[in-house]
């Protein structure tokens, strides 16, 4: 569910101030027009109350479903690059996990295939220690199912709606230009990679 990305500097705290009424401003506008958009069947409908906002350490963005709560680094929302542009897609990103109708089936299979590489990759370290080498490379391969087709297939459709979500929110340009702000190439077990996020963004039905 949480987005990231890099960088170090500070925006002034007169800015800061600025970029979080943005960020609760969104959050009140979108969710305004989501619970409007389910008189007319619309896709963006949405099953839970309208969320809290918090802002924590950490960096970018997350949706915590139990809690119904948006967090969002003040690291991420203090970097000077950052435009209104990328706060409002990041924003809707995570309304689009709020929304979401599958999220929490999603999450409990994410986490628990997340929770498998644990035994699995201790268990491949104790087969190699002691020598057992067929069980270390079954372990291993069992890993590497976990992490590139098993948690990918539980946790990828959530990105991609969440995405799409943000797009009809706030605009493709917008969320395109988030996606590009990643400072990431790769794909990792929760999360598509950046490319392919911004090309499946730019087909989203608007
Ligand atoms: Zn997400």
């Amino acid at each position: 569910m949480g987005l990231r990305s890099g960088g170090n500097a500070t925006a002034q705290p007169a800015e800061l101030t600025r970029r979080k009424t943005l960020c609760e401003n969104t959050i009140r506008d979108i969710c305004a027009r989501t619970v409007a958009s389910t008189d007319g069947g619309g896709p963006a409908q949405n099953p839970r109350p309208t969320p809290a906002l918090h802002f924590t350490e950490r960096r970018g963005g997350y949706y915590r479903w139990k809690a119904n709560r948006i967090e969002i680094g003040e690291k991420y929302l203090g970097e000077p690059s950052r435009t209104d542009d990328e706060i409002r897609a990041l924003i809707g990103h995570e309304l689009g996990h709020w929304a979401d109708p599958d999220l929490v089936r999603a999450c409990r299979l994410g986490g628990t295939a997340l929770a498998l590489t644990v035994p699995l990759g201790l268990a491949v370290m104790f087969s190699i220690v002691f020598s057992a080498l067929g069980v270390a490379l079954s372990m291993f391969a069992i890993l590497t199912f976990v992490m590139c087709v098993l948690t990918p297939w539980a946790s990828w459709g959530s990105e991609f709606y969440a995405d799409q979500f943000a797009v009809r929110a706030v605009g493709s340009e917008a969320v395109v230009e988030l996606l590009g702000s990643l400072g990431s190439r790769f794909p990792s077990p929760t999360h598509p990679s950046p490319a392919r996020r911004v090309a499946h963004a730019r087909t989203a039905r608007v």
